[in-house]
């Protein structure tokens, strides 16, 4: 199958370069989570949802799937603000590897972080797809990183751009 490359979009990390590193990722993961029974997976929604689709799969431990919404308005650390948490989300006392899209200014992921922490896992790890460190506001570090990018607007792989984009391939950037 070929991929057309929309006129706006220019690639900047390939998919066979994603796919790459998500197969070094689940390998770690796996690594990292040996003798585990299972880990619940929480994905962040939307901009995580193809990211975690590929990744849960190049994971060799049994993976309990859930998803949460985070929206990039609000500045509160709240359920009604900048993170909503399903109320059926049950991870007291488990393994928890949170996947994210983006770590740009770390004021959404620090807010997931406090919500999910208030109910009470095990453990709770977190693998983003990307990472602005130059970007960061807040501090927020995840324990896992497919890339790290400069502090440009990026689309594909599950990202949007105005709402569009997320089924490429590849990760891009507007062409100027
Ligand atoms: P933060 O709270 O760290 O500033 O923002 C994180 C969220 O903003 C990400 O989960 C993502 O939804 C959005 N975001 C940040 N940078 C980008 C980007 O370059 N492209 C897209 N599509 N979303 C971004």
């Amino acid at each position: 199958m070929t991929t057309m490359e929309p006129d706006q979009i220019r690639v900047l990390i390939p998919a066979d370069r994603i796919r790459e590193r998500v197969g070094e990722l689940g390998r770690a993961i796996t690594d990292d989570y040996a003798g585990a029974d299972e880990i619940v997976v929480v994905c962040v929604l939307k901009g995580a949802f193809i990211f975690a689709a590929d990744l849960v799969r190049q994971i060799g431990i049994p993976c309990r799937m859930d998803f949460i919404r985070a929206s990039s308005y609000g500045t509160h650390c709240s359920s009604s603000g900048r993170v909503l948490i399903n109320h059926d989300l049950d991870i007291e006392g488990r393994k928890v590897l949170l996947v994210e899209d983006i770590v740009d200014t770390g004021l959404t992921l620090s807010c997931i972080t406090a919500e999910l922490m208030k109910l009470a896992p095990e453990s709770l790890k977190i693998c983003c797809l990307l990472d602005k460190p130059s970007a960061r506001k807040v501090p927020a570090e995840a324990d896992y990183i497919a890339f790290t990018i400069p502090d440009l607007f990026i689309a594909g792989y599950g990202l949007d751009m105005a709402g569009r984009h997320r089924e490429l391939p590849y990760i891009g950037i507007p062409a100027s």
